[in-house]
């Protein structure tokens, strides 16, 4: 199974990723996850990107494609896997289809969380709240101010994804703002009726 969970910050991508990784046995590969892990490891990749995302800003296409490429072809990832954060670009949906093609890989299809932008900031506005009254510790880019940017960058950058891959009839929509186990079976259903 190959699929692109795409949706805003904060629709839960996560957590359906993680869901779709237990059923199907495959990896879910995070651009966020993977750039984290390379700022936190201090690499070229991880400096280039580290002040862009504080900002809740895109890092460049070539970046994340270059990242994507490599974990394509690890052996973990030859099962299948669901993409979470990625493409978040028409570019970089482009360079992704570019890449299946050149591995011989076919998608299996691109899930949208459907959400309501309202209701989702103000549920981070809330969370943020409560981490700091609480004193923990919050990512970079997990403030309302970085999360407003993000949220636009969503919606300039990548909701048009939507649309291309509707094109390519390969989109499934899914209400994302029901209860977490009702979006679950939402995918199932979705991907059961392909
Ligand atoms: P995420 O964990 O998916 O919310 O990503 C966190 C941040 O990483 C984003 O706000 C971007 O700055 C950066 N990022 C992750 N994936 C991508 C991508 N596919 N293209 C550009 N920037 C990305």
């Amino acid at each position: 199974m190959r699929l692109i969970l795409l949706g805003p910050p904060g629709a839960g991508k996560g957590t359906q990723a993680t869901r779709l990784v237990e059923k199907y046995g495959i990896v879910q590969l995070s651009t966020g996850d993977m750039l984290r892990a390379a700022i936190a490891a201090g690499t070229p990749v991880g400096q280039k990107a580290k002040d862009i995302m504080a900002r809740g800003e895109l890092v460049p296409d070539d970046v994340v494609v270059g990242i994507i490429s490599d974990r394509l072809d690890e052996p973990d990832a030859k099962n299948g896997f669901v993409l979470d954060g990625f493409p978040r670009t028409v570019g970089q949906a482009e360079a992704l289809a570019h890449l299946l093609e050149q591995k011989d890989l076919k998608l299996d299809g691109v899930i949208e969380l459907k959400v309501d932008e309202g209701a989702l900031l103000k549920r981070i506005e809330g969370r943020f709240a409560e981490m700091q009254a609480r004193g923990e510790a919050v990512r970079d880019d997990d403030n309302p101010e970085a999360f407003k940017i993000r949220l636009t960058a969503y919606r300039k950058q990548t909701a048009p994804l939507v649309e291309y891959y509707t094109g390519k009839r390969q989109l499934m929509s899914v209400d994302g703002m029901a209860p977490i186990d009702e979006v679950s079976g939402n995918i199932d259903a979705v991907l059961d009726g392909k």
